[in-house]
């Protein structure tokens, strides 16, 4: 394992972070993890020297940091880092504050300190709530009483907020979306740079985007195929651990094979080299002319739907499509998802929309989808 070693950190961090947001589930269509075979995904993390590990309240509909106490408990606390985020969109829709989430995040996962702990995708919105809460304030008592290592928070916002953040407050680091398609397509470098420049350092979020930097489509699969055997997740990890101000790569892992995938991408971790990156840029053309709706499968919206919809799933049956213009892919993917969670059933209410942090209009694409199924 590659590890950084960013001396304001005082311990090294390995730069394969395990993003605890899409473990293996007990059901396809509801958030239960199934415990023992994340346990073995975990157990093999550990063993193969991962030390950071990062959840939220949200994540597994608030599955994830319960599961955190059953996985991490087992192993000495200096064994790992834990990275936890406080929810502000949760905050403002049920009137809760700080303390009262904070403690209890503390309780559930069953630790005594968490080691970085994050505002969670704030935006110019979000932040409002926080700061009518005082939530930097009371997060930074609770650094000084040792409740918190490290204090920052991750972003989904434009970048003139983000620049009046980072100098408005002192953040110990800031966790990004940074990966190579985003790197133009949503100016990632924009917001990384600025960051570089004020020796913020940054943690890497979705570096695959959600999956869909390994699957990607036919054409560009083949350009990697051609350079051998590595999958084209690896060539998307490592084009964001080569960046020097990354202290650690989140990868959300899901199977034990990913897991292997993983680490043996961070055991040898090399900068590309110069075909390498060409390949990289090929293949980032070759998908983007076919990636038609920029969902990562976060679910941030799937809790504020009345309607139940699956909006993740819908979107990944029409990318599906898109891939090929084959109705057929979109059938198929389609047909997995219950009909109670259906494009259809979306009353246009936009209440999702607030919550994407890609900016997705959401039932503008639903309306897309629907279309296909006319
Ligand atoms: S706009 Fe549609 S998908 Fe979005 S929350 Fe409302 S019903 Fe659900
Ligand atoms: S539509 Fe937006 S909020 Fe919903 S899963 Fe996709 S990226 Fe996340």
């Amino acid at each position: 394992m590659k590890y950084s070693n960013f001396s304001q950190f005082g311990r090294e961090v390995s730069k394969l972070g395990f993003g605890l947001m899409r473990l293996p589930k007990k059901y396809e269509d509801k958030e239960e993890i199934d415990r023992d075979e994340a346990f073995r995904l975990v157990d093999l993390a550990m063993k193969s020297g991962v030390n950071y590990y990062d959840t939220a309240y949200f994540y597994h509909g608030g599955d994830s940091e319960q599961f955190v106490k059953e996985a991490l408990s087992r192993y000495p606390r200096e064994s790992f880092m834990l990275a936890t985020k406080l929810p502000g969109t949760y905050m403002r829709d049920n009137n809760l504050h700080t303390d009262e989430l904070f403690n209890g995040q503390l309780e559930k996962c069953g630790v005594d300190y968490f080691d970085f702990y994050l505002l969670h995708a704030v935006n110019r919105d979000i932040m409002k709530t926080f700061e009518a809460d005082k939530s930097y304030e009371y997060l930074s008592d609770q650094k000084k009483a040792g409740k918190i290592r490290h204090l920052g928070f991750s972003y989904h916002g434009d970048y003139e907020f983000f620049v009046e953040l980072i100098d408005k407050y002192k953040w110990d680091f800031v966790q990004l979306q940074i990966n190579y398609y985003d790197w133009d397509a949503q100016n990632a470098k924009a917001y990384y740079k600025a960051l570089e420049e004020r020796g913020i350092p940054c943690i890497v979020m979705e570096p695959v985007r959600g999956g869909a930097l390994h699957s990607l489509n036919d054409e560009a699969r083949k350009v990697f195929e051609e350079l051998g055997d590595n999958s084209p997740a690896s060539y998307a990890l490592r084009y964001v651990a080569q960046l020097p101000n990354v202290l650690t790569v989140l990868s959300g892992m899901s199977t034990y094979e990913q897991v292997e995938d993983n680490l043996k991408t961070f055991d040898d971790l090399q900068p590309l080299n110069e075909d390498e990156a060409k390949a990289v840029e090929k293949a980032n053309i070759l998908f983007r002319s076919n990636f038609a709706i920029p969902c990562t499968d976060c679910k941030y919206c799937v809790e504020a739907c009345p309607a139940g919809v699956d909006i993740p799933a819908c979107f990944k049956a029409y990318n599906e499509y898109n891939k090929t213009r084959d109705t057929a892919d979109f059938t198929k993917a389609y047909s997995i998802i219950p009909e109670e969670k259906r494009a259809d059933l979306c009353i246009n209410c936009k209440a999702c929309e607030s919550r994407c942090p890609q900016q997705i209009k959401i039932p503008d694409k639903l309306r897309r989808v629907k279309e296909l199924l006319e």
